[in-house]
């Protein structure tokens, strides 16, 4: 066999243990990976029309104070990724790290986040992840009503400039400042949403699941929901 060959077919076993292991390690029982069709998370739409770009909206902030957490924060936490992904995560606001970092989805549960992406055959660098709240309330006390209806609007702007095709919703907070109800996530999750027109699913926040690993099969069963929906609508590009 030539050597080529051989490396190619070494190469291949390693990337699908890996996927395998990562899977295993997450609880998932099913190992199944969907890619999505087309050349990665681009979207080949841009923004809104009358929509502004990401770093003007970040500018806008500023140094906001808008609501009572300005002042209690480290960092304002905005959003990373990719600016024109099909796929955004929002989640409810940020933690200890994400407020020192300046970064959503870091520490344990962004550790654990970043799994479950991989376990999609995706990178966070592919998709756009941010929190309805920018800053971290005290002692990761839940969010008020009140901060959310002040914060909201900066999200919604977010979302906007990106023009996902899939959002996805990660936790109770984030999942109902979106879709505006209070109906509870094991009520709404594997079932598709809408949010201003774009297919949104609720699911369990990565941080419950560090504390509750029973609803990592249902994390998974929604996270195969995307990867279909994004395959199925990549194909219609
Ligand atoms: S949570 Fe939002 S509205 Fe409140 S201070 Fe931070 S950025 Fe401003």
């Amino acid at each position: 066999m030539p050597d080529q060959l051989a490396n190619e077919i070494r190469a291949t076993l390693a990337a699908a243990r890996s996927q395998f292991e990562y899977l295993t390690d997450l609880g998932f029982e099913e190992q199944k990976i969907a890619v999505p069709a087309g050349s990665g998370l681009q979207n080949a739409e841009s923004a809104i029309p009358g929509s502004e770009p990401l770093d003007t909206i970040f500018n806008e902030l500023g140094d906001c104070q808008r609501c009572g957490l300005g002042a209690s924060r480290t960092k304002l936490v905005y959003g990373v990724g990719n600016p024109n992904a099909r796929l955004v995560l929002v989640g409810d606001a940020p933690g200890h790290e994400e407020d020192l970092q300046g970064e959503p989805f870091v520490g344990e549960a962004g550790r654990l986040l970043d799994r479950i992406l991989q376990a999609m055959g995706l990178h966070r660098d592919d998709v756009y992840l941010c929190n309805v709240l920018k800053c971290r309330p005290p002692n990761n006390r839940d969010p008020q009503p009140e901060e959310g209806a002040t914060c909201e609007a900066f999200l919604a702007q977010q979302i906007a400039a990106v023009r996902p095709q899939v959002i996805i919703a990660l936790g109770p907070f984030a999942v109902h400042s979106l879709l505006k109800t209070n109906a509870p996530i094991s009520k709404l999750r594997g079932e598709w949403q809408s949010y201003q027109g774009i297919p949104l699913m609720p699911t369990y926040h990565p941080a419950y699941l560090l504390s509750n690993p029973e609803g990592k099969r249902d994390v998974w069963d929604d996270m195969k929901l995307v990867l279909r929906r994004l395959q199925t609508d990549g194909e219609c590009l």
